[in-house]
């Protein structure tokens, strides 16, 4: 597993090539958007910066990591040496089933395909490739690089080999990797959803506001960040998306998002990366402030 293709150099592209490449695999990583890939290398190198100013790496070891990384907007050349693929491209059904087509005609035959969906379903990307036996998830956290999860996912094709040894490398580049089935939203997101879409009919009800609920579930859970920033910094589109999933993969009304969160998402307001969700952001201020809708 000496070298790693990573497809897709946004937010987790870019965070999975940084901990493969700390970690000393050699790393291709591969965008169709030219100024993804420059903003990807500009997060790597000030994410490490960073690491660096904490004290938690060397300079050289920063160097040595941004050495590994090579970009390129090639998949077909990309891929043609890779050990491992690991596709974190865009969550759309289309875009993922013929990158898994291309990538299956030009990766070596023993490669490992890994996918870092959130929620679209393995065993259907395996479909799609000449190898189903060989196609796993790997669903890393938001940010890569500081936590520590990866729900390693086996599709129904996938071999107890192949899992064994996604396992076994996820461990070597520090994360704590937890084996499941393949079924919607597999467990992080069948179990985080509900909890968000809950949490957004209790504000859509009038129960309580914004503050109130986040503040509830942090201090009375001890969850990090409320539900309603959580959903913010998923991006409110993604957690519509995964609704969706679960409601149609379940075939149950139980999952279907709340129409606010629908509201929202056409709206345009999907949290962070927009400026506005439950909150607005402003660039450069760590300020939680209430959206106007909300106040
Ligand atoms: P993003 O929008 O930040 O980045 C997606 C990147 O994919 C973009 O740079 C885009 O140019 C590129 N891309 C699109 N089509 C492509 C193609 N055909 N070939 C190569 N590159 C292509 O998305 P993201 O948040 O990094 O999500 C990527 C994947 O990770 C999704 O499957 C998502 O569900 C999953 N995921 C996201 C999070 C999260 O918190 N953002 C967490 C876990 C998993």
């Amino acid at each position: 597993m000496k070298e790693v293709a990573v497809i897709g150099a946004g937010t987790m592209g870019n965070g999975i090539a940084h901990v493969f490449a700390m970690n000393g695999h050699q790393v291709k990583l591969i965008d169709i958007s030219p100024e993804s890939l420059d903003k990807a290398l500009l997060t790597i190198k000030k994410n490490l910066d960073r690491m660096e100013s904490k004290g938690q790496i060397e300079s050289d070891k920063v160097q040595a990591t941004l050495g590994n990384i090579q970009i390129m907007t090639d998949i077909a050349s990309g891929v043609s040496s890779a050990d491992l693929v690991i596709e974190a491209a865009t969550e759309n059904i289309d875009i993922k089933l013929s990158l898994f087509k291309t990538i299956d005609e030009h990766a070596p035959a023993n490669a490992i395909l890994a996918t870092n969906t959130s929620s679209i379903s393995i065993t259907r990307i395996a479909a799609v490739t000449q190898r189903p036996t060989q196609v796993i998830g790997m669903h890393f956290m938001n940010p890569v690089p500081i936590m520590k999860l990866v729900e390693v996912i086996s599709g129904y094709s996938t071999s107890d080999e192949v899992c064994k040894s996604i396992m076994k490398l996820s461990a070597n580049i520090g994360k704590v990797p937890v084996e499941v089935n393949d079924y919607p939203g597999f467990v992080a997101n069948r179990i985080l959803l509900p909890m968000i879409n809950e949490a957004i009919h209790t504000l859509h009800e009038g129960v309580a506001g914004v503050q109130e609920i986040d503040t509830l579930m942090k201090l009375g859970m001890a969850h990090p960040m409320g539900p309603l920033q959580l959903a913010d910094f998923i991006g409110l589109d993604v957690c519509l998306a995964i609704c969706k999933v679960l409601q149609e993969g379940f075939g149950s009304s139980k999952y279907a998002p709340c129409p606010l969160l629908v509201n929202m998402v056409t709206a345009g307001k999907l949290g962070r990366k927009s400026g506005e969700g439950f909150y607005t952001y402003t660039p450069g201020s760590k300020d939680l402030i209430v959206a106007p809708s909300f106040r």
